[in-house]
């Protein structure tokens, strides 16, 4: 046993007997890597296989989900496609009434399932007003700075003319007219414009091409692959999605086990706040949000691996489920980091804050400029999809969450805690032992045993 100091307690390491996934505990070699797994209540030992990724199919998938405009709110085209690549691959789903996509991959219990869950909705915005010069006045949808929507090639999507195009600029653009003043003038929503390719010089113009206040306008995400990296707006969750669908289908593809139903979740508003709050159903109790993480100076995100996050500003992610995941990682020879993530919420957050009791974790890739010019790497992705397709072949990582409730037997135990001691604490003894020298002992000997050594041991 090992035995650290922390503090004014005790601490012992517990021997990790609790979580199933603790009991992996045989080295990894990669290609293939077979571990077997002892099962926690099950009657028998199953090999998890680390699949391979069909990194062609990963990169096609994204560069088609790319091109395909969902700013929140406008994701009826996305559910679309990725309802019939669901049927592609051969995996049921069902959708809700605004289009969350539930598929499902079926094990052998159908409790406590999993769930994986991504979202198909990305940034964009809306027309706020048609403006008298002919341009159109814009808001964000979701939160994130114009700086990076100044120059953005844009689609104005209008209810009876179709989609339109344009170009959203800074109101003053032409450094011919306004020289110094181009760079004077403030970073705002406000401060920006649609320059729509129509002419269209006042607000009844802009009305008889179609434009209309409440028209959703996405932005072109212009990805380009290079050396691995693939730079496009939009990263965010696309790159999440694609790999996820990359690891539904090496699964569907192998004869791999998959011992308990996963839930494979595409939410469509994430990034206004709602996400995974309304497509759940009471059999989940671990789900693992699949999202970007935020490589920037003071994090320790990375454009390869997958990262996996701690904790994000809505508080930390389920110890045992995420120490699931990092064990994963670690037996299966999977680049990995951890990170915290400060302005940052994710599926998850919406989903325990709608009421549903489980246990959530983060998973992620590095997505540079996140929110703004984004690029990551396909090595990111890759190791983010083995990830999903050995936890979907594990055992839940706990099966007493079958049930909502249940007693304090089986319970488990996170793997540090402190050893009890109740006759006093050490302040108190401290602080009574430096009475008692003061009334009638000398100071000890430096060098000389003292009572408090027993904490050191
Ligand atoms: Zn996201």
């Amino acid at each position: 046993m090992q035995r650290l100091r922390f503090a004014h307690h005790r601490i012992k390491v517990l021997p990790r007997a609790s979580s199933p996934s603790d009991s992996l505990a045989t080295p990894a070699t990669r290609s293939p890597v077979v571990v077997q797994m002892s099962i926690q209540a099950a009657p028998r030992t199953q090999a998890i296989q680390l699949l391979e990724i069909d990194t062609e199919y990963l990169r096609e998938t994204l560069l088609t989900l790319l091109s395909i405009p969902s700013p929140s709110g406008y994701t009826d085209q996305v559910v679309h496609w990725v309802g019939k690549e669901l049927m592609r691959l051969g995996i049921r789903f069902e959708l809700t009434r605004r289009g969350a996509i539930r598929a499902a991959l079926s094990g052998a219990q159908r409790a406590p399932a999993r769930a994986i869950v991504s979202h198909l909705d990305t940034l964009g915005a809306m027309v706020k007003n048609l403006k008298d010069n002919g341009r159109l006045e814009i808001v964000p949808i979701g939160y994130w700075s114009s700086r990076f929507a100044e120059g953005g090639r844009v689609t104005v999507f209008t209810d009876k003319m179709g989609a339109r195009r344009g170009t959203v600029l800074p109101l003053k653009a032409s450094g011919h007219t306004f020289n110094d003043e181009i760079d004077t003038q403030p970073v705002s929503w406000d401060n920006v414009e649609v320059r729509t390719d129509d002419f269209c010089a006042s607000a009844g113009e802009l009305a008889e091409n179609g434009f209309n206040i409440g028209d959703y306008i996405a932005f072109d995400p212009s990805p380009e692959i290079c050396n691995g990296f693939i730079n496009s707006r939009h990263l965010d969750n696309k790159a999440g999605v694609a790999s996820v669908l990359a690891a539904c289908k090496a699964i569907v593809e192998s004869d791999a086990h998959i011992p308990v139903d996963c839930h494979v979740l595409f939410t469509i508003s994430e990034e206004v706040g709602i996400g995974a709050s309304a497509i759940l159903h009471g059999d989940v109790a671990e789900m693992v949000a699949v999202d970007n993480a935020t490589p920037a100076p003071g994090q320790n995100s990375r454009e390869r691996g997958v990262t996996i996050s701690m904790r994000d500003e809505s508080g930390p992610f389920d110890y045992h489920l995420t120490h699931k995941l990092l064990d994963l990682c670690e037996q299966f020879d999977i680049p990995h980091q951890r990170d915290l993530f400060k302005y940052y919420r994710c599926d998850a957050a919406s989903a325990l804050e709608a009421g549903n009791d489980m246990r959530v974790g983060l998973v992620a890739f590095g997505a540079d400029a996140s929110h703004g010019y984004e690029r990551t790497h396909f090595a990111a992705l890759t190791s983010l999809a083995e990830l999903l397709t050995v936890y979907v072949q594990s055992e839940p990582t706990f099966q007493r969450d079958r049930s909502t409730l249940g007693p304090l037997s089986g319970f488990p135990h996170q793997r540090t805690e402190v050893e009890l001691d109740t006759r006093t604490q050490p302040v108190q003894r401290a602080q009574k032992r430096s009475l008692d020298e003061r009334i009638s002992s000398p100071p000890p000997a430096p060098g000389a045993p003292s009572d408090d050594d027993d904490d050191q041991s």
